[in-house]
């Protein structure tokens, strides 16, 4: 499975939809209050890990997208007789503020100013761990949902695929 669109790929999705970027957290906090965005919350189908550098609010539609996602996925397990496995969101909706002190860390992160715009999560793929068929079936799910153009999707080697709802 193939997950290469680029970062000038995954920006097109900004052109006409997202969040303006936020100075710092504080004005994100304000999006959520105003119903703006939406906070994702653990279920039983995913689990959203503590973030570092993002908060885990969304536009509305990245969590309809997500829940797609999950249901699509939830499918492919049913039909490859698997015991669905939650997924793992690492990373969600970041401030200019929280992006600088990304880059500090890591030259590379510049690429991730796209989740500035409420559009664009993380999955960590490393965090399905021995669950390598989990994997493939998330993978036959994710790849279903950019074929039927609804998402971006570049892998990252950091361990995760970087998604972008469209
Ligand atoms: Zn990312």
């Amino acid at each position: 499975m193939l997950f290469d669109d680029n970062v000038a790929v995954h920006e097109q999705a900004y052109q006409t939809e997202g969040i303006q970027p936020q100075a710092s957290d504080t004005g994100l906090e304000v999006l959520l209050t105003n119903e703006t965005l939406v906070k994702l919350r653990s279920s039983q189908y995913y689990i959203v890990r503590d973030f570092n550098y993002s908060k885990p609010y969304l536009l509305p539609k990245a969590q309809v997208f997500i829940d797609t996602l999950a249901y699509t996925y939830s499918i492919e397990c049913q039909a490859r007789e698997l015991a669905y496995f939650p997924f793992t969101i690492s990373s969600g909706t970041r401030s200019v503020a929280s992006v600088g002190k990304l880059m500090t860390q890591n030259s590379n992160s510049i690429k991730n100013s796209s989740h500035l715009k409420g559009k664009t999560f993380d999955v960590s793929y490393t965090a399905f761990g021995d669950n390598k068929p989990q994997l493939k079936a998330f993978s036959s799910a994710l790849y279903q949902l950019r074929r039927v153009g609804k998402c971006y999707v570049k892998y990252e080697r950091n361990g995760t695929l970087h998604i972008t709802v469209i």
